[in-house]
């Protein structure tokens, strides 16, 4: 039999794995088994930054933790504040690449948009991420570790909500989300409801199959932006690969109640047309529909709707008998909009001598 060898990271699996990874370390140790759940609770439930902070632990065992199992961190590159209160996080990775995770606070919710790929491979043509391409996948330690980045900033910042609206596509990293949407949730991990935890998805059908297969809540928002094929193809390449009706089926397999994404863009899919085909699948899915206003940054050659038109549009569905919300455009002074930072930051830097 092959041994499995010992994982390199206890942030990069599940925190059952993590335990069990720490229960065999301690033994082979010869540390008393009650440390494990000390040195567990440090990972995701109360953070420590470096097992240097873990205080309650004596400081021999916090040199040997070091340099068995060192905690690894984000970077923080950049830390933009909006008027409106949001906050947009520019991390750094270990190999240089970049993410970022937007916090929108609103009433006592704190909802943490975070990247689930550096980059994004689908190019849907009014994303500032898709605009940028596809660099890698992102490691479970990197996405849970948005969050965990900003506990360890102030604990009173954990968000109460989870979106995987960042940067990425989390259906084509499903290995990685799987383990990141166990931390997310479990109660030896950061311990945040299922049913507060959305994934976004432009409907990548295999790994939908694979989070309805999951027990718990999870919720699914899928971005559809265009109620028929026709139009939604020149939006969204991936229409090409996984059609909507196809898309639809796989969403009808949820037990939840679904959410559709839809960017309002001028003359594009905004048409009285566009929001009665929209309310037609709408009502046949007994789907929510969020509206948002297309933020700029994404798309230089695309206009967003006007807000009347866009008031008028959520009437025509509601009229229909459709759950329709307008998202208000939250952090536009920052381009708080998938990926947007990102590419504003290398585009400044381009444009800037490296002495500056
Ligand atoms: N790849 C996944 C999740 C990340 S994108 C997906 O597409 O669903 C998250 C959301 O940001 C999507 O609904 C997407 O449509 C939206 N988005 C992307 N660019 C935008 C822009 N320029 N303005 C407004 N919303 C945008
Ligand atoms: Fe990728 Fe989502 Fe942006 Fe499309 S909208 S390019 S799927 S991140």
């Amino acid at each position: 039999m092959v041994a499995v060898p010992p994982p390199s990271s206890l942030l990069d699996i599940t925190p059952a794995a993590a335990a069990q990874a720490l229960t065999d370390w301690a033994a082979a140790e010869g540390l008393p088994a009650y440390r494990v759940g000390q040195i567990a609770a440090r990972l995701w439930q109360r953070p420590a930054g470096s097992w240097d902070e873990a205080t309650d632990l004596p400081r021999p065992l916090r040199e040997r933790l070091a340099t068995r199992w060192p905690i690894p961190r984000l970077t923080l590159a950049t830390r933009q504040v909006s008027q409106d209160g949001t906050r947009k996080y520019l991390w750094r990775l270990a190999d240089g690449e970049s993410i970022e995770s937007v916090l929108i606070p609103s009433g006592i919710r704190r909802t943490l948009c975070i990247s689930s790929q550096a980059g994004c491979a689908l190019g849907c043509v009014f994303c500032a991420t898709g605009m940028m391409g596809f660099r890698r996948n992102l490691t479970p330690f990197e996405i849970a570790g948005q969050v965990r980045e900003l506990m360890l900033e102030d604990p009173a910042e954990k968000p109460t909500n989870i979106v995987f609206m960042g940067m990425g596509e989390p259906l084509l990293n499903w290995e990685a989300v799987d383990v990141a949407l166990t931390i997310l949730n479990s109660p030896e991990g950061l311990g945040i409801g299922a049913r507060h935890i959305t994934v976004s998805t432009v409907g990548i059908i295999p790994g939908m199959v694979k989070l309805a297969a999951r027990p718990e809540q999870f919720r699914l928002a899928i971005s559809l932006h265009a109620a028929n094929p026709s139009r939604r193809l020149p939006l969204m390449p991936i229409e090409k690969k996984y059609g909507l009706s196809e898309v639809l089926d796989a969403a009808a397999a949820f037990r939840k109640r679904i959410t559709f994404e839809y960017v309002l863009i001028e003359g594009k899919n905004d048409s009285e047309r566009d929001a009665s085909d929209l309310a037609a699948l709408a009502r046949r899915m007994g789907a929510m529909v969020n509206l948002l206003p297309l933020h700029p940054g994404g798309a230089p050659d695309l206009t967003p709707t006007s807000p009347p038109r866009i008031r008028e549009f959520a009437e025509q569905l509601k009229v229909r008998g459709v759950e329709a919300v307008v998202r208000r455009s939250r952090g536009l002074d920052i381009s708080a909009a998938c990926g947007q930072l990102k590419v504003e930051v290398e585009g400044r830097r381009r444009q800037q001598p490296a002495h500056q």
